[in-house]
């Protein structure tokens, strides 16, 4: 097809701006690309299906090379530096003359000379990932038909579909008309819709958006902690999503019920309406509420950064806590949506989400990181054995979720023994400092009945030798 081949065309001249300049251009003047196809679409294919995969694909190997430097052995100094550059696409290009880096933490921002083996170094992490994997090929794309060979309306009287879609054909004046109804998600999703139509492999058509980049105030870490009364507690201390678990058990013991009931009636439930409407309302209720709860977020604190639990571990979480109809449902459309939600506040709003290993962070004390299971009082209270913090047990897990954004180490990330390793390593370091010293002789009665502490007891007596 010949979309295929100037798209493949076109493909090859991005990735010689790539090389040269070190990004690829959206808009490049593509006149001297030829193809039977006109110009307009020609900028068309450019604009929104060539230039967006191949700057997928870079993310991607953004995200590969991000992971190769945090689990790498270099030193942290180095390991900012090539952060740096790998952020700012610098890996063939010579852009920043020293690399910025911003301690959240501590509130600081500290700039690094970048020596020229971090920049060769860039370079050949970012040319060895890139060379093991497959750079996208254009073979499968689908088709984008532009305002010269359909046309979207409005229907002039609202019915059962919400717009037209005009499609022309060989033959002169006679054009198709195509009744489109837009999916409730399309409207949400923000953005304008563009006189674009995308027909998928599958044969769906759909109206292309484009979303604007948009830049908030505010450069606040917070972390959302995932519980089972509330859905999303922030490190702020606000609870989000309160009834979405009894609504959706609601969902779920009448999908429940309607089950049994046509089993008994011999029918399956692929076979019955109300059976598929049920369920289309129960993923659609889940759904919104993940984007209406995620959106109050980010608008309520305009965050840079958003650290979350792993998903991995929230599958856990609720294998082992929820009833099974419900977790069921959660795990199948809940967090589907909040990966595409955390995705495009990524995209539009340039929020980094970073995911954490959260074990052990409900029973850990994130005033002064003591961790015991005795700590956590009962599904709600928090309250320190050591230094007396209480807390909502959610807000206090959220808490501790922030300072493990700190722990570079995202192989880690499934590990809960690590994570407990870390967490009591971390205490042991507080504990040394000036700020604990009247906690010491109070903490050595508790770590010598804390199995969490069982080997390092001989650090704690003797804190300075570490
Ligand atoms: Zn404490």
């Amino acid at each position: 097809m010949e979309y295929r081949k100037t798209a493949k065309t076109i493909a090859s001249y991005q990735w010689f701006l790539f090389f040269t300049q070190g990004s690829f251009n959206r808009k490049a003047n593509i006149k001297h690309v030829r193809s039977n196809l006109s110009e307009r679409y020609k900028y068309t294919i450019q604009y929104h299906m060539v230039v967006p995969v191949l700057e997928s694909f870079i993310s991607n190997i953004k995200n590969r090379f991000s992971e190769i430097v945090k689990n790498s052995n270099l030193s942290e100094k180095t390991k900012r530096v090539l952060l740096y550059l790998n952020k700012n696409n610098e890996w063939l290009i010579r852009k920043s003359e020293k690399a910025v880096y911003v301690d959240y933490k501590n509130k600081t921002v500290l700039e690094y000379d970048i020596t020229e083996e971090e920049r060769l170094l860039a370079k050949k992490i970012f040319k060895h990932i890139l060379s093991s994997w497959r750079k996208p090929k254009f073979n499968k794309i689908s088709l984008i038909l532009d305002s010269k060979t359909a046309l979207i309306e409005e229907p002039k009287k609202a019915k059962h579909f919400d717009r037209w879609i005009r499609l022309s054909t060989f033959e002169k004046g006679k054009p198709i008309y195509l009744p489109v109804k837009l999916h409730g998600y399309f409207e949400k999703r923000g953005g304008k819709a563009t006189q674009l139509i995308q027909i998928g492999e599958d044969g769906t058509l759909r109206i292309v958006k484009e979303i604007e980049p948009k830049r908030i105030e505010g450069e606040e870490i917070i972390a959302l902690d995932f519980g089972l009364r509330n859905f999303l507690t922030s490190s702020k201390g606000d609870l989000f999503g309160r009834k979405l678990y009894e609504k959706v058990k609601e969902y779920a013991e009448k999908i429940d019920r309607l089950q049994r009931n046509l089993q008994r009636q011999g029918i399956k439930p692929s076979q019955s309406k109300r059976f598929k409407e049920l369920t289309r309302r129960l993923s659609e209720f889940i759904k919104n509420e993940v984007r209406r709860i995620i959106n109050r977020i980010v608008k309520l604190y305009a965050p840079k950064v958003i650290v979350i639990e792993n998903l991995k571990s929230l599958y856990k979480k609720f294998l082992s806590d929820y009833p099974k109809e419900i977790k069921r449902v959660i795990v199948r459309y809940g967090y589907g949506e909040l990966k595409r939600k955390l995705q495009e506040i990524k995209e539009e709003y340039s929020i980094e989400v970073i995911e954490v290993n959260p074990a052990y962070s409900s029973q850990t004390c994130s005033s002064c990181g003591y961790v015991d299971k005795e700590n956590r009082k009962s599904q709600e209270r928090f309250e320190c054995r050591l230094c007396g913090y209480k807390a909502n047990a959610d807000v206090n897990g959220a808490k501790n979720l922030v300072s493990r954004a700190y722990w570079v180490s995202s192989s880690n990330l499934h590990s809960i023994g690590k994570a407990l390793v870390r967490q009591v390593e971390e205490f042991l370091k507080n504990l040394s400092g000036e700020r604990y010293k009247c906690l010491r002789s109070k903490a050595l009665g508790l770590l010598s009945e804390n199995p969490y502490f069982r080997g390092f007891s001989g650090i704690v007596l003797n804190p300075m030798r570490r």
